[in-house]
């Protein structure tokens, strides 16, 4: 490879230098690279399909799979979305104005439209204590910006600039819909001061990233009687009748211990504004092309974007996450082939044996938390391509043509949430995929304690059945050990086989274990890319699965007679191109608990030894770090 860069120095723009110069990043595009790439192809070959479905060129059977086309048809329908105007969005907006105290609103509380404006959240999800059953979780509402840390000191310019636009944003939309210049500005002020203080009681994206931190029980009883004046006992009766839990989740308990210095009668008009600014914006994307346009100024800005996606890419965006599994379904079964999907079974099955010899063979670890671990692997669920069967929530959604869209969509996720909500007192339905088989990712399920690798991620470069088996460890077989990992990153280690939180480690393991976490902190903290540095705390989970991962595959690698390290670590760094927009770019270094793409290309070689082999990488190259400065956690 001809390149000035050497690769001892840069294995990242070594590799990818050419590829970043010469991407154009799309206008509606925040980025360009690898799962970007992939994501545009799919949305391009599904976006084909559907057209030409409805034209009746070709057939599918599944009802629905219609509907999607349905919600799809009526997004592109712009000359009904701009002949509406305002209008679909009118009634819920006269019903808040008509709150005048928060006794008004308690009299509403069961009603769904003004529900979900209120200021907290709840929803239902899995135990992480009893991961077989339901619960009922409780959290504060999401600030304007994109996290509390830019309600700091430190990122005031930050804050000013974004606020601002959000702001000059909100004003005009709401002097379009029809309020006069002083009731704008009292409106904003108000929802302003009302988020200022949200922000002041709810977790950073860094807390929450410490997700078994979040499992904090409280008896509903307690729960209730902190949301007061709130009457949520008359929303949880509404939905459960006399059967309401016991107990409640409570995500974040500072928010819940301080909601009274958010929500009173005397802050109720502030909140009012909110809950307006809040509900208009959110429905203006469904509305006009005008408003569309003006309500997505902010966002814009946020992540560098130059233009909005096109009405289409919309039809499609919102067509395929609404209706997700009948999609992904049609997308599997035409897209992926049984070839690839028995290939990477057997990839998978390998790193995990190969995951629980290098357990077995561990020799700082005792032998009860081996066996642990072991266990954890052994059980380990695998969900590849796509699943056969989906949800039954997909027979209770209706598209009705005839409606607008903004109220087709808050009747579909009124119909989500309820079904959701009905969920509590039910089993956990293990088999229920997380992720649509169309969307170019992979993930760990830290409850039900399985992986899952969509068909859209296993393409090149990940994967194809034309690469070398090395390429392919370097690309999906990494990113199967980074799943795979999870289970044993920082939070994962508190969860065990049968998904519930649970402290399955001998006290010395855990201490040495919790040691080498804080290595891994240590190993990015201080990093920093052209637009900003790395927050290593955010990021650690994230860090020590591209560890793992990398770890399990150049041990399958060592295995192997014709094993082509020069490849492998060549597709390691292939799979991370991206070219970013800068906005966006600083955006993810604030919110993303994956660290940027450059430094998970370049970070976790530099600690294995085949590293320095491969590239006869020297103490004078600066993708080097002294032995004792290598972090190998699993
Ligand atoms: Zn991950």
């Amino acid at each position: 490879m001809e390149n000035t860069i050497r690769v001892q120095d840069d294995l990242y723009l070594h590799v990818n230098k050419e590829a970043i110069d010469a991407a154009i990043i799309p206008d509606d595009k925040p980025a360009i690279g690898g799962f970007i790439n992939l994501s545009i192809q799919v949305e391009d070959n599904l976006t084909k399909d559907f057209n030409r479905i409805i034209k009746g060129g070709l057939q599918v059977q599944d009802p629905n799979f219609q509907k999607a086309l349905d919600l799809f048809k009526l997004v592109k329908n712009v000359k009904k979305r701009n002949s509406e105007g305002f209008k679909p969005v009118q009634k819920i907006v006269d019903k808040l104005l008509q709150f005048k105290s928060i006794a008004d609103l308690n009299r509403k509380i069961t009603d769904n439209t003004i529900t979900y404006a209120m200021p907290f959240e709840y929803w239902v999800s899995t135990d992480m204590q009893n991961s077989q059953k339901h619960c009922l979780c409780v959290a504060g509402p999401s600030t304007i910006l994109p996290d509390t840390t830019y309600y700091g000191e430190q990122m005031k310019p930050q804050h000013d600039a974004l606020m601002g636009v959000w702001t000059q944003m909100t004003a005009k939309i709401l002097k379009a819909y029809g309020f006069s210049e002083e009731e704008v500005n009292t409106h904003i002020q108000n929802a302003v001061c009302f988020d200022q203080i949200i922000a002041s009681l709810v977790l950073s994206r860094e807390q929450m990233s410490e997700y078994t931190k979040l499992y904090n029980p409280m008896p509903t009883k307690r729960v209730i009687t902190l949301l007061k004046p709130i009457k949520f006992k008359k929303v949880l009766t509404d939905f459960y009748g006399e059967n309401i839990p016991e107990q409640i989740i409570v995500y974040d308990v500072k928010f819940l211990k301080g909601f009274k210095t958010l929500f009173n009668e005397e802050n109720f008009d502030k909140y009012i504004s909110w809950a307006l600014c809040s509900k208009l914006l959110s429905a203006c994307k469904y509305l006009s092309e005008e408003l569309r346009d003006e309500s997505s100024t902010y966002q814009k800005m946020l992540s560098g974007l130059k233009d909005l996606p096109t009405i289409e890419r919309q039809a499609y965006s919102l067509a395929s996450s609404y209706f997700g599994a009948p999609i992904g379904l049609y997308y599997g079964k035409l897209y992926f082939g049984e070839k690839a999907k028995q290939d990477v079974t057997e990839m998978v099955q390998e790193i995990i044996q190969t995951y629980k010899k290098r357990i077995a063979v561990n020799e700082v670890l005792q032998e009860e938390t081996k066996q642990r671990a072991i266990k954890k692997l052994d059980t380990m669920g695998i969900k590849m391509g796509y699943p056969e069967v989906y949800d039954e929530i997909y027979d209770k959604l209706n598209v009705n043509t005839k409606a607008s869209l903004y109220t087709v969509i808050c009747e579909i996720s009124n119909t989500v949430i309820k079904h959701t909500m009905e969920k509590l007192h039910k089993p956990v339905d293990r088999d229920k995929w997380v992720m649509d088989a169309h969307v170019v990712n992979a993930c760990y399920n830290p409850t039900s304690n399985d992986i899952t690798f969509p068909a859209a991620i296993l393409q090149p470069p990940f994967y194809s059945l034309k690469q070398t088996r090395s390429e392919n460890l370097g690309g999906i077989g990494a990113v199967i050990g980074h799943e795979i990992s999870h289970a044993f990153d920082s939070n994962g280690a508190k969860i065990d086989e049968n998904g519930n939180l649970n402290n399955w480690w001998t006290k010395e393991d855990y201490k040495m274990f919790d040691k080498k976490v804080k290595a891994m902190v240590n190993q990015f903290d201080g990093l920093t890319t052209e637009h900003g540095a790395v927050n290593a705390k955010l990021t650690v989970s994230e860090n020590i699965a591209d560890n793992g991962g990398m770890a399990v595959t150049l041990d399958i690698m060592s295995t192997m007679p014709d094993a082509d390290y020069e490849k492998y670590f060549y597709n390691w760094a292939k799979i991370w191109f991206t070219k970013q927009r800068p906005q966006y770019a600083a955006l993810l270094l604030n919110i993303d608990v994956h660290g940027p793409n450059c430094l998970r290309a370049n970070i976790p070689p530099r600690n294995f030894e085949e590293w320095y082999k491969t590239f006869n990488v020297q103490k004078t190259d600066k993708m080097y770090i002294a032995p004792n400065k290598r972090v190998v956690i699993w």
